[in-house]
């Protein structure tokens, strides 16, 4: 057993039940997980004796790490193309879909490590990632390996879409896959891939991509086939809902539901159920998501630059709503920056009008605790024994902090200009250190992805 120590963190943000912050805190870590937590200068003396390494953390801040429940990798590879940069949702998606087609098992590689480093450098450990086109020979498999290369806790949504054009639905029918195909391979990945234990760092949601790309008997059958592993399993299920006005008139026309109640019909609530957006969800809807424990991902950057909305996140965190944190797509941030998100979170509940919609500390439980309910997950998310060693760490010291962390360091990391984290820890293993992604030649990810990007461009007829 390796036993390592954290300490003199200047504030050490625990999150745990009584959200203790501990001045010139210190964190013992005993392999994957957390043993011990409190001051440094009340470390067990035969813990200290016992230790293999001391690492010091002065003038850091120290929380856990963030959990990012909302994402499309591959889209890094589509960031700000001028021809998407000011759309609203359905037309954005009818100008990206002929260039997603073109997606290579190589692209999904390279643009899985490149969203993962980049979360990782935000202060996010542990991310699910929304897939839900396969073309050219793409699979799941290719991010769960791309993934394991970065070190970040992944939960890999095998995400599908099957109501094309020709049947009504808005994507071209070519990204769309036959629904027995989707749903072998949804039992596939989930045999290959999905750990059920506690400190996992795989697991498989399943993940049709929205009502107006799917049919309700794949909704349902998806569901059916989730549960059907049994509650042990934990296998979640995700989608986008209640996106944009353009989706409520959908449905209503198609199915005659609202979004909320549509997802109800489908069987798809309940606390292994959690959905993208809900911008346009009602007060019975809300109630109804709070009564069955429905988490939802809330995403205030894509639903700015699309145009979507403002979700009501301070009226459904009343309800009881289960609620976290989604950086969503790339193309629609278009960045993957977690604490930057939880600084949006925070501004955007306000411009509603109540400067107490919503303050520092609860934005920043939304990216912590708040992802780790909605992924179904009770060892990430705080800093306590038992808990996982998913551990950040930001200097305190840059410029942009001068001013405000001598105030109220945890109030800083939010209200302050996003910065990176300086340490970065994942089951106990050290994957940023001074600033620096261990292993990882930066540049070099940088040059590939965008070769990819450059390439996949050319191939769609747009570059
Ligand atoms: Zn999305």
């Amino acid at each position: 057993m390796t036993i390592r120590i954290i300490q003199h963190a200047e504030l050490l943000v625990t999150m745990d039940s009584t959200r203790r912050e501990i001045r010139d805190g210190a964190v013992v870590i005993e392999d994957h997980q957390i043993t011990w937590v409190g001051a440094t200068a009340a470390l067990p003396p035969q813990i200290l004796a016992r230790a293999d390494q001391q690492i010091n953390v002065r003038g850091r801040l120290v929380m856990p790490g963030m959990v990012n429940t909302h994402h499309h990798f591959y889209q890094t590879l589509t960031r700000v193309i001028p021809a998407a940069q000011d759309a609203v949702l359905f037309d954005w998606l009818k100008t990206l879909y002929p260039i997603w087609a073109e997606l290579t098992p190589a692209d999904v590689q390279v643009s899985t490590q490149l969203a993962l480093t980049e979360l990782l450098l935000s202060g996010c450990t542990t991310s699910s990632d929304h897939h839900y086109l396969w073309p050219n020979g793409s699979r799941l498999d290719d991010q769960f390996e791309a993934a394991t290369t970065v070190g970040v806790r992944f939960h890999g949504a095998r995400g599908s879409m099957s109501l094309g054009e020709s049947q009504g639905g808005l994507p071209p029918d070519r990204v769309t896959e036959d629904e027995a195909a989707i749903l072998h391979d949804c039992r596939r990945v989930v045999e290959r891939y999905h750990d059920a234990e506690r400190f996992a760092m795989r697991r498989v949601v399943l993940a049709p991509c929205s009502p107006f790309s799917v049919t309700a008997a794949l909704m349902r059958e998806s569901a059916a086939l989730a549960r059907s592993f049994g509650p042990a399993m934990n296998v979640h299920l995700h989608t986008h809902l209640a996106e944009t006005k353009d989706e409520e008139a959908f449905c209503l026309e198609r199915f005659g539901y609202r979004p909320g109640d549509y997802a109800e019909l489908l069987d798809w609530t309940g606390d292994d159920v959690w959905h993208a957006h809900c911008v346009h969800l009602n007060p019975a809807e809300i109630s109804r998501f709070a009564q069955t424990h429905t988490g939802i991902a809330h995403c205030p950057t894509s639903n700015m630059r699309l145009a979507s909305g403002i979700a009501l996140v301070r009226a459904m965190l009343d309800a009881g709503v289960p609620v976290g944190l989604g950086v969503d797509g790339s193309a629609s941030n278009d960045s993957s920056h977690m604490l930057a998100e939880a600084r949006q979170a925070l501004l955007l509940q306000r411009v509603l009008g109540d400067p107490m919609a919503m303050k520092a500390r609860e934005a920043l439980a939304l990216a912590t605790l708040g992802g780790a309910m909605v992924l179904g997950r009770d060892d990430i998310g705080a800093l306590a024994p038992g808990m996982a060693a998913d551990i950040i760490a930001f200097d305190l010291t840059p410029i942009d902090y001068a001013g405000a962390a001598v105030h109220d360091p945890v109030a800083a990391l939010i209200f302050c200009t996003p910065q990176k984290v300086d340490f970065a820890m994942v089951n106990g293993r050290l994957l940023v250190e001074d600033g620096q992604v261990l292993g990882v030649d930066l540049p070099q990810l940088a040059e590939r992805h965008n070769q990819a990007a450059r390439q996949l461009l050319v191939r769609a007829g747009v570059g």
